[in-house]
């Protein structure tokens, strides 16, 4: 069983009229119904913010929660800084112990992703609902499963480069847009013993999260993310004695 949890800032949705006529279950509920149906996946959510606008203790991401987690998703916009750095700091020692992490769209410039690149993860952007086409760079990976040599999304917000992060392990999409742009949309990292995977669409008042071909993705990023070894502390272990002696 994969244990997946959701983390949404669960702003716009609330505040904004227009985004919660695309999202009325939130965007941790939609993504959370692009996963759901598989039996060996189950999925948590977690808002940094309740419905009635109250900051959730721990962000909504008690260290219980983090603990029970093998894949975290994390969608986060315009109260990026409101997440407590402590918590950031949690997220970030989880992925190193080997817990998986996917952060999507605008958590590009989200605490725990620009703690785990060390970069300043900007790029540059246009909102003008231009087509996306999303290119396939690498059709062997497990991310791309499924899906053809690309696709399109009719509206997106507009991402382009240059995308200060580290080079990605693997790069498994290109984007490229209508007006022109290209962009680094789906990319890989390892990070401790953790995978890492940033994936471009999911602009708030576009609805990207609905698209089968965008829901297939988040179903093979979980399963590519799922930890392999996880480890309960990071450490430097003193070993006292040599594991073998030879004689010369
Ligand atoms: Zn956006």
């Amino acid at each position: 069983m994969v244990r997946v949890t959701i983390w949404n800032e669960y702003c716009h949705e609330r505040e904004d009229a227009a985004v919660r006529a695309v999202y009325p279950d939130g965007i941790h509920g939609a993504v959370a119904a692009a996963l759901g149906g598989q039996e060996d996946v189950s999925v948590t959510t977690a808002t940094l913010y309740d419905e009635a606008g109250n900051k959730n203790p721990d962000c909504g991401l008690p260290a219980t929660l983090l603990e029970a987690t093998d894949v975290l998703i994390w969608w986060g916009h315009v109260r990026h800084w409101d997440v407590d750095d402590a918590v950031a700091e949690q997220v970030q020692q989880a992925v190193l112990r080997g817990m998986g992490l996917i952060v999507l769209h605008s958590g590009h410039m989200s605490k725990p992703f620009m703690r785990l690149m060390g970069t300043s993860c900007t790029l540059t952007w246009r909102e003008d609902g231009d087509m996306e086409r999303l290119w396939v760079i690498d059709p062997a990976h497990p991310i791309a499963a499924g899906l053809d040599r690309y696709f399109d999304l009719p509206n997106e917000e507009t991402y382009g480069e240059p995308f200060d992060i580290p080079t990605p392990d693997e790069l498994v999409f290109i984007g490229w847009y209508e007006g022109g742009e290209v962009f680094r949309s789906g990319c890989c990292w390892r990070r401790g013993l953790g995978r890492v995977f940033y994936f471009q669409p999911g602009h708030e008042t576009f609805p990207s999260y609905y698209d089968s071909r965008v829901q297939q993705v988040l179903r093979n990023a979980v399963r590519w993310a799922q930890p392999t070894a996880r480890k309960a502390e990071l450490g430097c272990p003193n070993v006292t004695k040599p594991t073998a002696k030879f004689d010369e």
